[in-house]
């Protein structure tokens, strides 16, 4: 492949991260609701949903809620009532507990954590996997052997180690919540992601691998946790002639206008998964000979491919600085850096990101600890290198980042990215 340098000008569209592709079917379902008036929270989409969603995952059962986020949120209850009992009005049901939780995710991971008042204690990534390290977590048991929850994420749709982090779990007598979001589709060892969890969510939002605009699934094996979670998400109703309380309720159920649009989507769930294959094998095929990597994929998994990163090898990094808002890097003959990268790539008009910044370098966890698979705790203010053994999140989010993979990206437009990595090593 050979493009002059003239070629490179921006591109006359801006090609996206991950952006919505619909296809038809989701235009039918979403009529067929308006005609027949059920444009409302009740209804044949979310039902279809439902149905299918579970089918896919390999659950029992799936409750359409209006995101993921919400999803999760009731996840927490479940557990926190589970573990801890029913928590007193003005209280969250994981009050004052600590929760171990990802690191390097997207913080909609853990937000509902902090809803339900639990503190969150955040384990160190598998630099193998870049997903939840199990080491660390068993690390983390030692440190608080009381701690009877994890929330676990599956990073950009290349599932780790999920299975040990349950095996861990039920060793430790905790529970499980799998954030499935990014990972719909994705297997490991035969086994869909959000199967795993003893609670799970999946998320439609506009740019997962499908979508209904917005929208999730909360996901369990246990008839009662699904009936409940449609009554907390229906403002928690009690049978009786008016409205009855004995708990608080929450306004998260789906509209069947929104499963309308998903039910349509999961016809092409496997389409997506292939484009995005392919699209990830280009950019390995592309970049081979330069000093990245691709993001890992590991034994036993099937990733659903949902974004394609890189990470640059450490001895081709150029010197980068990021405070709070911005970054700074010196440019160096033959390295480069992801600010320069995703600085190139927003110069052609496509769209990159930053890997996920790991929780334990925000500013509002600043306080929080982070363990490591050597056992220590370290936080905030000693990224990166903690006593001799590395900050894996720190590392991973120096020195990579995701590429544009946008299923409706063509294969010129992707050799023009390529072309323009390839140059940031010049
Ligand atoms: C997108 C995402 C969520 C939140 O999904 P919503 O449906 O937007 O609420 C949660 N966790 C992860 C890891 C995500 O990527």
């Amino acid at each position: 492949m050979f493009i002059k340098c003239d070629d490179l000008k921006p591109f006359d569209h801006k090609v996206y991260l991950a952006s919505p592709t619909m296809h038809g079917e989701e235009l039918k379902y979403m009529t067929e609701a308006f005609d027949t008036n059920w444009m409302s929270t009740v209804g044949k989409n979310i039902d279809e949903v439902e149905r299918i969603a579970a089918e896919k995952v390999g659950v029992k059962y799936a409750v359409g809620l209006c995101n993921c986020t919400s999803a999760l949120h009731l996840c927490c209850k479940f557990a926190g009532e589970r573990l801890y009992g029913k928590p007193t009005i003005g209280h969250g049901a994981l009050e004052g507990k600590r929760v171990f939780c990802s690191d390097m995710t997207f913080d909609a991971t853990l937000n509902p954590v902090v809803y339900e008042g639990g503190i969150p204690v955040f384990i160190d990534t598998e630099e193998e996997s870049w997903n939840m390290d199990p080491v660390a977590l068993e690390k983390a048991f030692e440190l608080y052997p009381d701690v009877k929850l994890v929330v676990c994420a599956e990073l950009y749709g290349f599932p780790g180690r999920i299975d040990l982090i349950k095996e861990i779990c039920e060793k430790q007598g905790a529970l499980l919540i799998e954030d499935a979001a990014e990972a719909m589709g994705a297997t490991l060892n035969g086994k869909q992601c959000g199967s795993f969890g003893d609670y799970a969510a999946i998320s439609y939002n506009g740019n997962k691998i499908i979508t209904g605009s917005a929208g999730g699934c909360l996901l369990t094996k246990d008839l009662e946790v699904a009936n409940k979670a449609r009554k907390w998400s229906t403002q928690a109703r009690e049978n009786a002639p008016w409205y009855q309380h004995e708990e608080v309720g929450y306004n998260y159920r789906m509209s069947n206008v929104i499963a309308g649009v998903i039910r349509g989507q999961y016809n092409y769930l496997e389409e997506h998964i292939e484009q995005k294959r392919v699209i990830y094998y280009r950019y390995a095929e592309g970049l081979k000979g330069l000093p990245v990597k691709m993001n890992p994929i590991t034994d036993g998994t099937e990733p659903n491919y949902w974004l394609s990163c890189l990470i640059i090898d450490k001895d081709y990094m150029c010197k980068q600085v990021r405070d709070d808002s911005k970054a700074l890097y010196v440019k160096e003959k033959g390295k480069t850096c992801p600010t320069e990268i995703l600085e190139a790539i927003a110069t052609l008009n496509a769209e990159g990101r930053p890997i996920w910044k790991p929780m334990h370098m925000q500013p509002m966890y600043r306080m929080h600890e982070c363990v490591g698979r050597d056992g220590t705790i370290r936080c905030r203010t000693n990224a990166y290198i903690a006593g001799g053994v590395k900050d894996v999140g720190a590392d991973i989010f120096e020195r990579g980042c995701c590429l544009p993979s946008d299923n409706k990206m063509t294969a010129e437009e992707q050799d023009k990215i390529i072309e323009t990595i390839k140059r940031c090593f010049d």
